[in-house]
């Protein structure tokens, strides 16, 4: 479905430059975050010179990235502007939308958080962790809010987690409706549904942006509901022998919220593992989100004495996090040993890039004996995105005058803007952006203006933006072929070793006879550098490691990472 136009959106956007000056009567729309990525969503609007950031998220590290924790959106483009931050309004509370928002608050405390119930709570008692206070406006869906010189709207959406809302941002350059996550389903759980009624009135009084989820928008069709889910659900509880171990994500309230009743239906208790679960659902049951039948849920140390089939755990770690529950389950390092006649009910999406932990985690649990029910054998999850189907209706309804495919890889949102392209939005008037590309709307037309800096920004422990591209090419090296570091005593008078070259290796496999043949060749290498007269310790480090390299790249194919000291002897 990508249309021809595709591969020359990444080439158009590395020609761009810092955008010129917004005009007075314009709105500016920067995206640092989620667009050619799933995950760390944040978009900046800028009016009047003040901003309003929608959503601040992280996102996860995929295996190329080694040490990384969590990857944040690029703040250097708003850095010296914190100021006019008027508000950050959060969407719902998934990780990929609030994640970030400590980091920012690092930076500046009191920019207000805009939210609903459930989104704020989850927000706070992460930023209670960070130990951040924050300061906090509870909106409800259908309410407005007045911040500077934008009129906020917001409308209820149905997501993968309750209380999510969409935000329609009115200011005199027009209106920009943003769906966040969002999808259709008629039949949620909480009968919650997206509140087509208010896209279509804004619809009607003109939406002069859209931006909507392009996560699923090559899905054709309509994403399943959350209820069709139960029989597969219910299958488990009524067929399993012993315990029912369940993975989730710690945000999905419906989807535990099944995972109760079926348990209750079928004489089970539950315990919550892990902190975040612990946390989430102690916040969800106390805010009225998740209804827990009196006596259900039992803590973790009583229900290890209850018999096997009346367990049911309720953990963390659905997409292969090596330090959530299920991957220390996985590797026999958890209190809970998985064992035979055990079932493992992985109640989740894959997101892309966790695909190998996760197909470990299954194949480690299965080698213990356990039973895995897992989306690719049971109905047991459905998205939480809008499909194709839901897409287009939400474009004929609000019938908007330009659009912006957010929240998706490139492929997603090409797919999105094809489908907004199908009914009948000008081609002109669908802007496929990148991170960091500003998009202005001045006079009802919306134009990519330039770009700003939004790389990835790492997080590692407590350092944050240190590691960069280097860092984890090194890293990789590292953990690739291992290091070998080469300690040569030189002559300082004749450049040439006056003892045999030492080897230190570590993660490197070697015999006697491997250095042997380097070590011949950094005597001629350094025989050449006397005759080119160079005498530098930095310079013969730098021909040492080229020659060693050289060497094992060329007899042995294996490229470990060199090091050279050079001593004067
Ligand atoms: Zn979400």
């Amino acid at each position: 479905m990508p249309s021809s136009a595709a591969p020359s959106v990444a080439s158009a956007h590395r020609k761009l430059t810092a955008p010129p000056r917004l005009p007075k009567n314009g709105m500016r729309i920067t995206p640092l975050g989620g667009l050619g990525e799933v995950g760390r969503n944040m978009t900046v609007f800028e009016f009047g010179g003040k901003l309003i950031i929608v959503d601040c998220g992280v996102l996860f590290p995929e295996e190329h990235q080694p040490g990384i924790d969590v990857i944040l959106p690029d703040f250097t483009s708003i850095r010296d502007r914190l100021d006019d931050i008027e508000a950050i309004v959060l969407t719902h509370g998934h990780e990929d939308h609030i994640g970030g928002v400590p980091y920012l608050l690092k930076e500046r405390a009191d920019i207000p958080l805009i939210g609903s119930e459930l989104t704020l709570a989850f927000i706070t008692a992460k930023l209670k962790e960070h130990r951040i206070t924050p300061k906090t406006i509870q909106v409800e869906a259908g309410e407005h809010r007045k911040m500077g010189a934008f009129d906020l709207e917001f409308v209820a959406v149905n997501h993968s987690i309750p209380d999510a809302l969409a935000v329609a941002i009115r200011t005199k350059a027009g209106m920009v409706l943003h769906t966040g996550d969002f999808k259709m389903d008629q039949f949620p759980l909480d009968d919650r549904i997206t509140d087509l009624r208010a896209f279509a009135r804004l619809g009607e009084e003109g939406v002069d942006l859209f931006l909507t989820d392009s996560t699923n928008a090559e899905v054709p069709g309509f994403t399943m509901s959350e209820r069709d889910l139960n029989p597969a659900i219910d299958q488990v509880f009524t067929t399993s022998p012993r315990r029912i171990i369940v993975s989730s994500f710690a945000s999905h309230v419906h989807r535990i919220q099944q995972v109760l009743n079926a348990a209750h239906a079928n004489g089970r208790k539950v315990a919550f593992v892990g902190r975040s679960m612990v946390r989430n659902m102690g916040i969800a049951r106390d805010l009225g989100y998740l209804t827990i039948p009196k006596g259900l849920v039992v803590d973790f140390r009583k229900i290890q004495s209850m018999p096997d089939h009346k367990i049911t755990l309720i953990c963390t770690g659905s997409q292969g996090e090596p330090m959530a529950a299920l991957a220390r389950m996985a590797n026999g390092d958890h209190q809970i040993r998985v064992g035979e006649g055990d079932t493992v009910l992985m109640a989740s999406s894959l997101i892309p890039g966790n695909e190998n932990a996760i197909y470990g985690i299954i194949n480690k649990l299965t080698d213990l004996g356990a039973n895995i029910v897992h989306k690719g054998n049971a109905k047991v999850h459905v998205s939480g995105h809008a499909s194709a189907g839901e897409l287009v209706y939400c474009y004929n309804i609000v019938r908007p005058s330009n659009v912006m495919p957010v929240h998706g890889e490139s492929k997603h949102m090409h797919a999105n803007a094809e489908l907004a392209r199908r009914t009948g939005v000008p081609e002109d008037r669908i802007v496929v952006a990148q991170d960091g590309t500003t998009v202005d709307l001045v006079d009802g037309r919306a134009k990519i203006s330039g770009k700003v800096e939004a790389g990835l920004v790492y997080v590692d422990g407590q350092t944050i933006g240190t590691a960069t591209e280097d860092t984890l090419a090194e890293r990789r090296l590292l953990s690739g072929g291992g290091v070998v570091t080469v300690v040569a005593l030189i002559d300082p008078k004749t450049n040439q070793p006056t003892e045999p070259l030492e080897f230190i290796t570590k993660g490197f496999v070697h015999d006697d006879k491997t250095f042997e043949g380097a070590s011949a060749q950094v005597d001629k290498a350094l025989k050449r550098a006397k005759d080119d007269k160079i005498d530098d310790i930095g310079q013969l480090e730098e021909i040492i490691v080229e020659a060693v390299s050289g060497y094992l790249r060329r007899t042995y194919r294996r490229e470990p990472a060199v090091m050279a000291v050079v001593v004067d002897a």
